[in-house]
C-alpha cells in the first residue's frame, strides 16, 4: 500500500498491513486488520531541527503558548494539525529531580537516580501530555464530544481540556463525557470531573468494562474516544522522553523505568526513542522497564511466564486471545492498592511489546506492599505521588536487588501522578496502628504493615505537653 502524500499519516502498527490512513480519519483500528494505529510521518517533509538542543530556543519565546507547553515546544516531533487547532493549558511543565533518598532505598548511587515529576501537569497525572494532542486532533476533524473510560485521571485531564475548550466560544466547545467504574476511583480524581464540569457515567463494573462500554458508545453515538488507543494522545506522551533527555542535557539515560497500565506511556516511549534515532538526532535507545502491580498483571504473565514477544509484529496473537479467555473463566479481576494501573485487559499491549522489542526491554511485577513503601520514599523527597506512580521506584529496587540494573547505570523513573490524587492512601497509611492498619489495607495484595510510617504525635491541648513531646523524641519514629 502506498503512504498517502501527507507529511503525517495513520498506519497500521503491523508491517506486513501496513494500511495507511489520512489523518483526519477517526478511528482507532486498522479497517483492514484490526491492529492498533500510529501516527506515522513522512519526515522529509517535516521540519525537524539538526539537533535536539535547538529545542531550547524555544525558551526565548515562551509567552507564545504553543513554546509554553512542554509538548508544543517539540511541535516538530509531533506535527500533527496546524498551530491554530492545538489545544493547551500549559502542559508538560513538570521537571526530572535527582532524589538521593530515592537512590539510597533501591541502592544505586545519589546522583544516578532521576524521577520525572509528571504530577505537576494542570490536571495532576501525565495523561495531559497525551489528552493536549488528542484535543488537537479532534478540533481538526470537528468533533464536539470526546469521551474516555478512566481509573480516574484521564477523566480528571479529559474534563480539564473540555472545559479549556468551553472558554474559547461556544462553538469550540467539547462537551467531555467520562465512563468510570464503581466505587474503584480516587476521590480526588473524581471530583476534579465533577468540578471541571464532565458528564460523568458510573458504571456498575471494573474499568476493563467501562472500557469496553465506552468504546461500543462512542461508535454508536459518533463521539470521539480519548482513550489510549487513540494514537494521537501517544504523541502528546512522546515529549516526556523528550524533557526528560533536555534535562539530561540531551544526554541518553540507561534506563526507563514506568508504570504500566493501560501501556499507553510505555508504547509512547519506545516510539519517540525509535523515532529519535532513526532521524539521528540520539546515538542509542535507553533500556526499558514495565512495573506493573502483581493484582494486574497481564503483561508479565505474557511476557515472562508465556514469552510473549512483539516479533518484528508477528506476536502470538493466539496466545493472548487464550490468555484472557482463561482470565474470564476463572473471573480473574484486576485488584490493586494502584488504581491507575488497575487493569487487566490493556489496550496497548501489541505496541507495548513493540516498544520492549526497540528498547530491549524487561517486565515486572510488585506487590502493593512494595509499592506503598516506595510511595513513603518517593514522599520524603518533598514531592510525592500516588501509589500508582511508586511502582516504578519499587520495580526499581527489585532490579538492583537481582542485579538486572547496576551501580553506575543512569535511571530515570516516571512519576506519573500527583500525591494529592489518593490522599486517603496516604493517611491511611501514615496514621493507622497495628491491627488497624492490617484491617484496612488488607484487601490489597500482599500488605501486612506500614513500617515507614511518619506518625502524627497525638497531644493534649497543653503548652508544656506540646513543649514536651517536640523537646523529647518527637522525632523517633522516622528511622523505625
Ligand atoms: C494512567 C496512569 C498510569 C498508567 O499509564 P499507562 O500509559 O496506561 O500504562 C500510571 N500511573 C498513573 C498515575 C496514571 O494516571
Ligand atoms: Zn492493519
Amino acid at each position: 500500500m502506498n503512504a498517502p502524500a501527507e507529511a503525517a499519516f495513520q498506519r497500521c502498527i503491523d508491517p506486513a498491513c501496513g494500511a495507511t490512513y489520512a489523518l483526519s480519519e477517526v478511528r482507532t483500528v486498522c479497517g483492514q486488520c484490526g491492529e492498533l494505529l500510529d501516527v506515522a510521518y513522512d519526515w522529509n517533509r517535516q521540519t525537524v531541527p539538526q539537533k535536539l538542543s535547538a529545542f531550547e530556543r524555544k525558551y526565548a519565546t515562551r509567552r507564545y503558548p504553543l513554546h509554553y507547553s512542554g509538548v508544543w515546544r517539540f511541535k516538530e516531533l509531533l506535527n500533527i494539525a496546524p498551530d491554530d487547532k492545538v489545544l493547551t493549558i500549559g502542559e508538560g511543565q513538570t521537571q526530572l529531580r535527582p532524589e538521593p533518598e530515592v537512590a539510597r532505598y533501591v541502592g544505586l548511587h545519589a546522583k544516578e537516580v532521576f524521577l520525572q515529576y509528571e504530577g505537576l501537569n494542570p490536571s495532576g497525572s501525565f495523561k495531559d501530555n497525551g489528552m493536549s494532542a488528542a484535543f488537537t486532533h479532534a478540533r481538526t476533524v470537528g468533533a464536539h464530544r470526546a469521551a474516555c473510560a478512566s481509573t480516574g485521571n484521564t477523566s480528571s485531564s479529559l474534563a480539564a481540556y473540555a472545559a479549556a475548550s468551553a472558554a474559547l466560544g461556544p462553538d469550540q466547545r467539547m462537551e467531555a463525557v467520562v465512563f468510570v467504574g464503581s466505587g474503584r476511583i480516587a476521590l480526588g480524581k473524581l471530583s476534579q470531573g465533577l468540578d471541571y464540569g464532565a458528564k460523568t457515567v458510573q458504571i456498575m463494573g471494573r474499568f476493563d468494562d467501562a472500557m469496553k462500554r465506552v468504546q461500543e458508545v462512542t461508535k454508536a453515538l459518533g463521539i470521539y474516544l480519548v482513550n489510549s488507543v487513540n494514537p494521537f494522545r501517544l504523541e502528546g506522551q512522546k515529549t516526556i522522553m523528550y524533557r526528560v533527555l533536555e534535562a539530561l542535557e540531551w544526554d541518553v539515560p540507561d534506563w526507563i523505568v514506568v508504570p504500566g497500565g493501560n501501556l499507553g506511556n510505555s508504547s509512547a516511549f519506545g516510539k519517540a526513542f525509535q523515532e529519535l534515532k532513526a532521524l539521528g538526532l540520539i546515538p542509542r535507545l535507553p533500556r526499558l522497564a514495565v512495573v506493573v502491580a502483581r493484582g494486574a498483571d497481564t503483561l508479565q504473565r505474557l511476557y515472562n511466564e508465556q514469552g510473549l514477544r512483539w516479533n518484528g509484529g508477528k506476536y502470538d496473537k493466539d496466545l493472548v486471545k487464550k490468555f484472557y479467555a482463561q482470565m474470564d473463566k476463572e473471573k480473574r479481576e484486576a485488584n490493586t492498592i494502584a488504581s491507575a494501573i488497575e487493569i487487566n485487559r490493556p489496550v496497548n499491549l501489541p505496541k507495548c511489546l513493540r516498544a520492549l522489542e526497540w528498547m530491549n526491554g524487561v517486565v515486572l511485577s510488585c506487590s502493593d506492599q512494595e509499592i506503598l513503601d516506595a510511595k513513603a520514599i518517593v514522599g520524603r523527597g518533598g514531592l510525592g505521588c500516588e501509589p500508582a506512580s511508586a511502582a516504578g521506584v519499587a520495580g526499581l529496587k527489585r532490579l538492583v536487588a537481582d542485579g538486572v540494573i547496576s551501580k553506575g547505570e543512569r535511571v530515570v523513573c516516571i512519576v506519573t501522578g500527583h500525591h494529592l490524587k489518593a490522599s486517603d492512601v496516604t493517611v491511611g497509611y501514615h496514621s493507622l496502628h497495628g491491627e488497624d492498619f492490617k484491617h484496612e489495607f488488607a484487601r490489597y495484595d500482599g500488605v501486612t504493615t506500614n513500617k515507614l510510617a511518619n506518625y502524627p504525635v497525638q497531644v493534649k491541648n497543653d503548652l508544656n505537653e506540646i513543649l514536651r513531646v517536640l523537646g523529647e523524641g518527637a522525632h523517633g519514629s522516622w528511622d523505625a
